[in-house]
């Protein structure tokens, strides 16, 4: 499959031909149908965000179908449009347990510690796919994930008070 990957920080991303993720039985394959550049692909490019593991494909910001489901995965079916939480954590630590895992300890960022969404298909944890509701489109719903989650997040832990 075809995939925009970073190979050398401070240089350009390149057109690169990987194989297509093989999924477990906790993963879902989706087939990205669009994926937002975030200012941190840009530190990760410009090597003001670290990234330790090169060549790697960016992309955070995914929404897409799911084509393939592992054999544990029963809340997404092939062919749903879905959007991507971009943490993979365990789910199970005391942090993720909690709704925090931001500090699970083996949190891994797709797209930064593990290949993200700048491809045609990505592999994440099946916990990570979200159905995305019909009257939001692809476009919206990959940004939403991050940008809005961030901003949301920030206007929550502000207990901000209408
Ligand atoms: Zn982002
Ligand atoms: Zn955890």
């Amino acid at each position: 499959m075809r995939a925009v990957r970073l190979t050398q920080v401070g240089k350009p991303l390149e057109e690169a031909e990987v194989d297509r993720p093989e999924i477990g039985a906790s993963d879902v394959l989706i087939r990205v149908a669009a994926c937002g550049i975030c200012h941190s692909d840009e530190h990760y490019r410009a090597g003001i965000s670290r990234i330790d593991h090169l060549p790697v494909t960016l992309g955070h910001e995914i929404a897409g179908w799911i084509e393939k489901v592992g054999a544990d995965i029963n809340h997404v079916r092939s062919g749903d449009r879905v959007c991507v939480h971009y943490l993979a954590h365990c789910g199970s630590c005391k942090f993720c347990v909690r709704g925090l895992e931001q500090f699970c300890r083996t949190g891994e960022m797709i797209g930064k510690h593990r290949d993200g969404g700048y491809a045609e298909f990505v592999k994440v944890p099946g916990r990570n796919a979200f159905v995305l509701p019909g009257e939001i489109p692809f476009e919206i719903a990959a940004i939403m994930m991050c940008s809005s989650a961030t901003a949301l997040h920030a206007l929550n832990k502000a207990r901000l008070k209408r």
